[in-house]
Order: structure tokens, then sequence, then C-alpha cells
């Protein structure tokens, strides 16, 4: 443990009583993707009563705060919007309490990912107290619906609202490890056609659902063949949700929507895992298409793009991986393991499509992320507060490496 690093955690430790009630406060706030507005509202409170420089919501609704104005500009991101609860019989706590017992917080968002909103708002506090480096621009966001379509919410800030970034840190859950890449992902739709005739006279007719059949065997047997990679994992296809359409019980349905989810590892594009679709054995004349993400967000902003979110992984050697990993040394005393996620964050829009660099550092355990069982502990929140304090000041050791190579200014 470093000076820093000491006294960065007996700092966060005096917060302790108020890291915990902000992120209490913000699981008793349902906030499902595109519902976020009150939660939203709560955030914002909580930077202004920080003392940030700057706070406003961005025009899709995501809550923004910026520290400093130095040409170092850091993006520290956790989403504010959580999957909803489903049976709330199956939970051990009130999902929407915020529940503290044992050194645990409970509910949804304890984990997936509460937290790092909460942390990385008091990181910037502690460090504003220590004096915030010249050099930095610090900006925090808590955003929106990317549990419906992740890295919209980014794409939107830095393109449409002009915050450029050289670095990205995201709060997905990381069990105060580091993290560099996940797979990426696409969602696709299959399409059978026939011809609708009376049940009574079946074999007059064509149908769509035994098109589908052997589609649904070719995609079966897709999955064992592709590609697999030693980090990342391998890619996968899964047929998710089958519909039809048909005049009644008793006739031939004339149409079957077959939904695909795919996981793209290293190697794989949209292009190639499209069209593998279009070669299956059976698709015959089926249609292959992207899905759509078509919304309106809390605020009332149009959200449109193809549902594809790219493969990303940033090298293990880079300045930002490296700059995390010693904050996370300086304050826990042990180096982090350098590792990836199963799921897919946002980070598919600032590394996958921008290319701006992007690691992962978080409390919480990755595999409680949507389960009843999300909690995380006290004593992580203390410690993960520290480390985003202790953040700014190490990748300013790799200024000029992260301000070259960065998409920034
Ligand atoms: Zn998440």
């Amino acid at each position: 443990m470093t000076e820093v690093g000491r006294a960065a955690l007996e700092a966060a430790r005096t917060y302790e009583t108020e890291i915990i009630r902000f992120l209490r406060d913000m699981i008793a706030i349902p906030a499902e993707s595109l519902k976020e507005g009150e939660r939203c509202e709560r955030v914002r409170q909580e930077y202004e009563r920080l003392g940030f420089d700057e706070v406003f919501f961005d025009r899709l609704g995501n809550v923004v705060a910026r520290v400093g104005d130095g040409p170092l500009k850091i993006l520290m991101d956790g989403h504010i919007d959580c999957v909803g609860v489903g049976d709330r019989a199956a939970w051990r706590h009130d999902p929407f309490e915020g529940k503290l017992e044992g050194g645990k917080i409970w509910g949804r968002g304890a984990v997936d990912e509460l937290p790092a909103i909460a942390c990385m708002a008091y990181g910037a506090k502690i460090l504003l107290e220590r004096g915030f480096p010249a050099d930095v621009t610090l900006y925090l966001s808590a955003t929106v619906m990317e549990e419906d379509c992740d890295g919209y919410c980014l794409l939107h800030l830095i393109e449409k609202e002009g915050i450029r970034p050289h670095v990205v840190i995201l709060g997905e859950p990381t069990d105060l490890d580091v993290y560099r890449g996940h797979r990426g992902r696409m969602e696709a739709t299959i399409t059978t056609r026939g011809v609708s005739v009376h049940a009574a006279q079946c074999e007059r007719g064509v149908n769509a659902l035994y098109k589908m059949a052997g589609i649904i065997s070719d995609i079966e047997q897709l999955n064992d063949r592709l590609a697999q990679d030693d980090f990342l994992g391998k890619g996968t296809i899964a047929a998710s949700f089958i519909e039809c359409t048909s005049p009644s019980l008793n006739a031939v349905p004339d149409s079957a929507t077959l939904y695909i989810d795919r996981r793209l590892t290293v190697g794989e594009t949209v292009e190639t895992a499209m069209d593998q679709l279009r070669a299956l054995p059976h698709i015959g004349d089926a249609e292959v298409a992207l899905l759509q993400y078509d919304v309106t967000s809390w605020r009332g902003e149009r959200a449109q793009q193809e549902k594809f979110y790219p493969t990303w992984i940033l090298a293990p050697d880079h300045p930002l991986v490296q700059g995390v990993a010693q904050a996370v040394d300086a304050v826990l005393d042990a180096p982090p393991t350098i590792s990836r996620w199963a799921f897919s964050t946002n980070g598919v829009a600032s590394m996958g499509r921008l290319g701006i660099p992007t690691v992962g550092f978080a409390p919480g355990l990755e595999e409680l992320a949507h389960s009843t069982e999300e909690w995380v502990a006290v004593d992580d929140l203390v410690r993960a507060s520290a480390v985003y304090s202790v953040i700014p000041e190490r990748l300013l050791a790799h200024r000029d490496a992260l301000t070259d190579t960065g998409e920034g200014g």
C-alpha cells in the first residue's frame, strides 16, 4: 500500500455512511430501462451536493458531472438502469429496500451496477479534498438504457453531446479486478413464409413452422462449430424465441419468426455472423435480418440503432490497464487480476465502435448480476471509492501515451 493509497482509504472510510445511504436510496427507486427519470434526479441531487464543477442531464437523459478542466480527459461511467425483478417471492430481501445486513447491501442493482455510481462520485469527492490535479478533466456519467441497448448511451454522450474522453472506466462488476474486454453480440431474426390453408387439409398448404424446423436444428449444430478464443471464450448462437402467424389454431401458419442471440468472439463480425445464417443448410428462401432498436428515452429523445455490439479487447500492457491496475495495487496492496467479462457492456460503444481505450473496475461479483441474490460488501464500496480517487493521478503518469493515441481533444 502506498502513502496515497492509505490516505485515500482513510478518506473513503469517513464517507462510508454517505456512500451506503446514496446506494440504498438509488436501489429504493425502481428504474428499468427507459423509466430512469426519478433515479436520475436522485443522482443529480447527489452530484450537486458533492460540489462538482458542472452537473447536467444530457438530451438522452444521462446524468453527467464534470470535475476539473485539464487536458487529460477521463470518463467514469456507471449505467443507472436495472433489469426487472421477476418473481418477487424468489428474493431473500425486498429488491427495492436496499437491505443492509451482515456488512452487505442487497437489492436489484446492488451489483449491476449502482455501486459504481456511488463509489465513482465519492472517489471524485475524495480527490477534490486531496487536491484535484490541474491536468485532469474527470467526467462522471450515470447512463440510461444500457440493459436494453448497451453502448447507445455512451455513443450519444460522446458523439452527440461532444464529450470526447481519452479513456473510459466502466463500473460493471469486476470484484475489484481490472477487466479489459468481452465478446460482442448481435440479435437477429429468421423469418420463413408459408401458405395458409385449413388444417383439415394441411397437405394443400405450406407450413412456415415446418420450414423453420430444419433451420432450428442447423443453428443448434452451428453452435458447436463456432470460433474459440482463449481469452474471451467461444462464439455462441442460441435460438431464443419463436412466434408465428396463423389465421386460427385450425390452420397452417403462413409465417414464422425465430429470434437469435449471437455472441461474437475474436475474429467474428456482424458480417461473418450474418453470412453464416444465410448459409445454413435449410435456410431456403427464409429472410435473415438484424434487429433494430428504436425507442424514446425518459427525456423524450428518440434512440435508434441496429442491435449489433462489437467485440472489444484492450491490450494487457496498455497504459490504461496498467494505470488502473497500479491504482488498485496502491489501495489494496495487491495487484488485481486482469480479466474480462462474460457479458456485454457500454464498452461496445467507447472501445468497440469508437476505439477509445476502455477498462472496467468496480466492486461486486459479476455472476450475481441479474440474479435474485444481488449484494455488495460495504468494505468493497469503501475500497472501490478509494481506488477511483487514485486512478486520475495514476493515469497522469501515462499522460503522453494516453493523449497521443486517444480520441479526445
Ligand atoms: Zn451492468
